[in-house]
């Protein structure tokens, strides 16, 4: 066989296995992308479509970019031993809402994609349906590697890998996080969220606004909460343009 014709039953076997779970389409270039999105290259309607053009790098995207590097030969706790990739997120650097969820999915891990999958689909209609520019979003997970098959993420690895989420955090500087599910609330805060008996609650983290809503598998498998997961984000859009109205009153003395 020669390398041409191995390289092809490669892509093919990859292409199946995309078909295999469902995915038509994914953005080849978000793997390389150096954190800095040129909003004026792409609309919110393109998100399924390629957006990034690694044209710019402020401080804050080579410091990402750093972290990403320094993470992915990272051998902190035992899914260094079963993940394929270390699967650090995607957004702009100086983005405003954070979206953090709990870990990498199967597919994730093989794309090293974060919310390549039917989640991400979920994700880009929530941001779509909150009119806020994608420059505005940075979306990662607390742990960067996808624990194996059928098991949740332990105690000490959600501890081992969460220094990367709070670099992550320190270097973004986000006006508001929003943790999706309890394990990146969990992770952050220390106790159980309430998403499951309140609505629109506002915290803090270290001083930035925090608010736990829906895991975004349990808004995929329970229709049911949808309506919430809205309140919610509707709650956020609210409170960015507050603080963004503050700024920008303050900006003027
Ligand atoms: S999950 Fe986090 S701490 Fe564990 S090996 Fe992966 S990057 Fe390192």
């Amino acid at each position: 066989m020669t390398s041409h014709d191995k390289i092809l039953k490669d892509v093919l076997k990859h292409m199946q296995y995309f078909e295999n779970v469902g995915v038509s389409s994914f953005d080849t270039h978000l793997e390389d992308m150096p954190f800095t999105i040129q909003e004026e290259l792409i609309s919110l309607e393109d998100l399924e479509k390629s957006q990034v053009s690694p044209l710019r790098m402020n401080d804050k995207a080579k410091q990402l970019c750093e972290l990403r590097d320094y993470a992915k030969s990272c051998q902190k706790c035992p899914l260094f031993y079963t993940r394929k990739h270390v699967v650090f997120g995607r957004g702009d650097s100086k983005a405003s809402i954070m979206f953090i969820g709990g870990y990498p999915s199967e597919m994730d891990d093989f794309t090293e994609i974060i919310y390549g999958d039917n989640k991400g689909d979920l994700l880009n209609r929530i941001i779509r349906a909150m009119k806020t520019k994608l420059s505005e979003f940075f979306i990662t997970t607390v742990l960067k590697c996808h624990p194996p098959k059928g098991t949740e993420p332990r105690t000490e690895e959600i501890k081992a890998c969460l220094p990367y989420l709070t670099k992550q955090i320190e270097i973004v500087e986000p006006r508001i996080i929003v943790t999706l599910g309890p394990i990146a609330y969990k992770a952050l805060m220390n106790e159980e969220p309430k998403i499951h008996t309140k609505r629109e609650n506002w915290e803090s983290y270290l001083g930035t606004p925090l608010i736990s809503t829906y895991d975004l598998d349990e808004i995929i498998s329970k229709p049911s909460v949808k309506k919430g997961v809205w309140q919610d984000m509707k709650s956020v859009v609210r409170k960015y343009q507050e603080i963004k109205e503050k700024e920008n009153s303050q900006d003027l003395f």
